[in-house]
């Protein structure tokens, strides 16, 4: 089977997503880069995680036509592919609705640095304007928006985490809800305060060399 490796681990990421709770039924998608075969594994549209078999993930060219697999890939493919030719770093694209998140771009809020895990992203994560699920605007105002963060919320909609692996990407994914609860919990009590730039400037280089180098 083409890509055999990478259709499995959208599987296992899949199941993941659901297991921490960062989506629910089949919201959410998920995709992986081979620049060896220039080829991309791509979750199937609509299909609840728990029966996505490495059969079912869809693989697909760079314009998106369909070199193997039968189900429809999902809807969201268009900013996937946007993503992958904007951004060279990355080669894992993750998607979920996660709650805290979603919360925020319900609010048309960007997420600020109330906690330096927002480094998982950079200084903040920025917002993507609304525009319908599935559509090349979405795509375009993805693009528009992410620059070189590693998260980017969608309005109304939910989250999208770049990487360049799939447990980093998922990694980021999240970490980010986490500091999106963390926010929405600070407010409903407080008045949250923000860790300065020239701080977060620090953390995000720190960043680069956290834990164990590959
Ligand atoms: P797909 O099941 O088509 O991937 O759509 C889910 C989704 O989250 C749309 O934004
Ligand atoms: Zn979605």
């Amino acid at each position: 089977m083409l890509m055999l490796s990478q259709r499995q681990q959208i599987v296992d990421y899949g199941l993941q997503m659901i297991r921490s709770g960062l989506t629910t039924g089949s919201g959410g998608n998920l995709s992986l880069l081979s620049r060896s075969d220039d080829l991309i594994a791509v979750s199937p549209s609509g299909v609840d995680y728990h029966d996505i078999t490495a059969a079912d993930v869809v693989v697909v060219d760079r314009a998106g036509n369909k070199v193997d697999g039968v189900l429809k890939p999902s809807s969201e493919l268009d900013f996937h592919l946007a993503l992958y030719a904007a951004r060279k770093d990355i080669t894992a694209v993750v998607h979920t609705h996660s709650v805290y998140a979603t919360t925020m771009a319900c609010l048309h809020w960007e997420l600020p640095a109330v906690h330096y895990l927002i480094a998982f992203s950079g200084d903040k994560v920025p917002l993507a304007p609304y525009a319908t699920f599935g559509s090349k605007e979405l795509a375009a105002n993805i693009i528009a928006s992410i620059g070189n963060y590693n998260a980017v919320l969608l309005a109304n909609h939910g989250l999208v985490a770049v990487g360049s692996d799939m447990k980093k990407s998922f990694n980021v994914a999240e970490e980010i809800e986490l500091v999106a609860r963390i926010y929405y919990q600070a407010k409903s009590v407080g008045q949250p305060v923000i860790v300065a730039a020239d701080e977060m400037e620090r953390v995000v280089e720190k960043f680069g060399s956290y834990g164990q180098q590959d």
